[in-house]
């Protein structure tokens, strides 16, 4: 079976687009409106020379147990459980917030190895945004634009290390 990887973050942060860019596909649907994507959704990412892995893109954990929202997080739970890396994926634009740190708390739970990656820092002085998320106290952190593809190679390598 080929490694997996699980991209969890709360609504709206670009994990879809990021899929998009592992995956070279428009598989997942992109949105400006938080909790577009409710399901999983599988791909694969295949670097040109270098080992190929899966791709798991989750609908954002919101915080709710009830409805859509509350199926939608189990199903994001249920993805990060199975996954041998999570991506745990941070808006570089609004900085760490409450829900932020909930996922967090829970990720820390569930033991899986855990990377950081700040999306969203096109135009933003990247190590400023990457201070911002200091306090969670990852030793390694890395900042992308998912939708201009910046970093994404550079990530790529990173998961392949971990994997
Ligand atoms: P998801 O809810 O986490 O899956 O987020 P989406 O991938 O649907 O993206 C949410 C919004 O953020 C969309 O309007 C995207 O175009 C935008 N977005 C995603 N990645 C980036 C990025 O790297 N830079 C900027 N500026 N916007 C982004
Ligand atoms: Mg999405």
């Amino acid at each position: 079976m080929l490694p997996l990887v699980a991209l969890v973050g709360r609504p709206n942060v670009g994990k879809s687009t990021l899929f998009n860019a592992l995956t070279r596909t428009r598989d997942a649907l992109v949105h400006d409106q938080p909790g577009v994507t409710r399901d999983r959704n599988y791909g694969l990412c295949r670097p040109e020379g270098q080992r190929e892995f899966a791709v798991v893109d989750t609908g954002g954990i919101g915080g709710e147990d009830e409805g859509i929202a509350g199926a939608t997080t189990r199903q994001a739970r249920a993805a990060a459980a199975e996954a041998d890396l999570v991506l745990f994926i941070v808006d570089g634009r609004q900085g760490a917030s409450r829900l932020d740190d909930d996922i967090l708390a829970w990720l820390r739970k569930t033991a899986r190895p855990t990377y950081l990656v700040v999306n969203k820092t096109d135009g933003l002085e990247t190590h400023a945004a990457l201070s911002e998320f200091a306090h969670y106290g990852f030793t390694d952190v890395i900042g992308i634009s998912s939708a201009h593809r910046q970093g994404i190679d550079d990530l790529i390598d990173v998961i392949l290390e971990r994997l």
